[in-house]
């Protein structure tokens, strides 16, 4: 990407100097946005970020995040942009997920080419790698205004006549089509891409913006940037500076250049004859023996860590076939690896308000990057519970309980094991590394909901395992967590 662009870059600075009165909707898009003088930008705004795969239910928009500061640098020719963002929560978060937080939350992305990572808050840490980042980041980049021009010009695009304006499409690295509408004021309107999403394919992003206004230095750009992602707002911003040409000298981190991203590593404990609490990440699963069959619960991040746990769980409890993967609610972070789950051909039992969501996300397109449901395209298989479910083989029994007046999300089972005195749960209660550690007051909101749903169903739990953390826990743990600090 980054060799394309400076490649053509030079032929295009001559087109822009020799704009005539016969521009091509192109040609006045460059003229509109400054394209010809503007090789690097600073934009500053503020506005709202939304925590994309973390919605209540499926049919809920993304839970918006408060954007006090807003600062993206941006370098066209090296095709590299660092993106702060300075977030605001108060106590109480919006109805959804997202990693609880409380006060001013500093962001940094950066992405160069095709490596992305992440600034710690702390200058003295190093970067965090953060590879899958890197083609959204990348498409954001050049689906700003200035960049939209410059990509198009620089991938030949083909441009069609459309209503009052232009349609504009290319291909980006060849694999990332690139579409977007330039209006008759050569104003662009909007700019589709799509990128590689786990469980919902070749997703949509999808900007849009209005508002143009004359920021100086021959430059006309939008005040008003929205952008969707799978339907839902992503990023809404106001624009309210726009610097042309500060320094801009982004430069790959040493550890970054050299990341390879490690394989999904899965440890197992078992916390009951035939109960494996499956860790070694970020994210947990179960996988539980039954007379005949495995049952699984959560294939998280992605398809690489729902193969890893679905094999772990094969390899533990060997010659049974894993008949059932729990979802134990739909947030993207939890679900990444269900279209594995799917192509293994187990009965995904979930709840009910996830049955629309499940059958798109079997059967939507995966052509930027295939996966092993794309090759077999296997018809799914949905079991749905509502407030409280059961699975068991005669002996054993798997209880689901759905958690009432939780905010994280609607559709959040809990699992309960009756006879050996086990729960498993994500995100209700996820222990602080040491016992009696700060939480966020929306973790405690959420501890308490879980805390408040155990007696109502009156549980009795020797053990807590839950899908974050490192550590197992219990029932005097979470009283004592999801009492307010000031009152206890
Ligand atoms: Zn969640």
């Amino acid at each position: 990407m980054r060799n394309h662009i400076a490649l053509v870059l030079s032929g295009f600075l001559t087109l822009g100097a020799a704009a005539c009165s016969q521009q091509s909707p192109l040609e006045m898009a460059a003229a509109t946005v400054g394209a010809a003088q503007v090789t690097t930008l600073q934009v500053v705004g503020s506005g709202t970020n939304f925590s994309v795969g973390q919605n209540y239910t499926p049919a809920d928009p993304w839970p918006a995040v408060t954007v006090k500061d807003y600062t993206a640098l941006i370098n066209y020719d090296t095709g590299s942009m660092r993106v702060e963002l300075l977030r605001e929560m108060g106590a109480v978060m919006p109805r959804g997920g997202g990693a609880p937080f409380f006060g001013e939350q500093r962001q940094i992305q950066v992405v160069s080419g095709d490596k992305a990572w992440n600034m710690p808050a702390n200058p003295e840490q190093p970067a965090a790698p953060n590879p899958g980042a890197a083609p959204e980041r990348m498409l954001a980049l050049w689906a700003t205004p200035i960049g939209f021009v410059k990509a198009a010009m620089a991938n030949n695009a083909t441009t069609t006549a459309s209503g009052t304006g232009t349609d504009v499409s290319f291909t980006v690295d060849g694999t990332y089509k690139m579409e977007g509408t330039i209006n008759e004021a050569g104003e662009v309107e909007s700019v589709r891409t799509w990128i590689d999403h786990p469980i919902v394919g070749d997703m949509l992003v999808e900007t849009t913006y209005s508002d143009y206004k004359d920021f100086g230095n021959g430059m006309t750009l939008p005040e008003h940037v929205v952008q969707t992602q799978d339907g839902f707002p992503s990023l809404d911003l106001t624009i309210s500076a726009v610097t042309a040409n500060p320094a801009v000298d982004i430069t790959v981190p040493e550890n970054v250049g050299a990341f390879q991203p490690p394989p999904a590593n899965v440890e197992a404990d078992e916390l009951a004859t035939g109960v494996y609490h499956l860790r070694g990440g970020s994210h947990h699963s179960l996988a539980i023996e039954m007379a005949d069959h495995i049952v699984v619960v959560d294939t998280p991040l992605d398809q690489a860590r729902g193969e890893a746990v679905l094999a772990k769980a094969k390899e533990l409890i060997p010659n049974k076939p894993i008949r059932f993967v729990v979802t134990s609610h739909h947030h993207w972070d939890h679900l990444g690896g269900i279209r594995a789950a799917i192509d293994e051909g187990a009965t995904i039992v979930t709840h009910e308000s996830n049955r629309a969501f499940l059958e798109r996300v079997a059967t939507t397109p995966h052509t930027i990057r295939p996966d092993r449901q794309a090759a077999s395209n296997k018809a799914v298989q949905i079991q749905t519970v509502g407030d409280d479910g059961e699975l068991t083989d005669g002996s054993r029994v798997i209880e689901l309980h759905r958690l009432q007046g939780y905010e994280h999300t609607g559709d959040m089972l809990v699992v309960y094991l009756p006879r050996e005195g086990i729960l498993a749960e994500p995100d209700a209660f996820s222990p602080p590394a040491q016992p009696g550690g700060a939480m966020a007051p929306a973790a405690v909101t959420n501890a308490k909901a879980l805390d408040d749903n155990i007696k109502r169903l009156k549980l009795n739990i020797r053990t807590i395992a839950p899908f974050h953390g490192n550590r197992l826990s219990d029932v005097a743990e979470l009283e004592k967590a999801s009492t307010p600090a000031g009152t206890r």
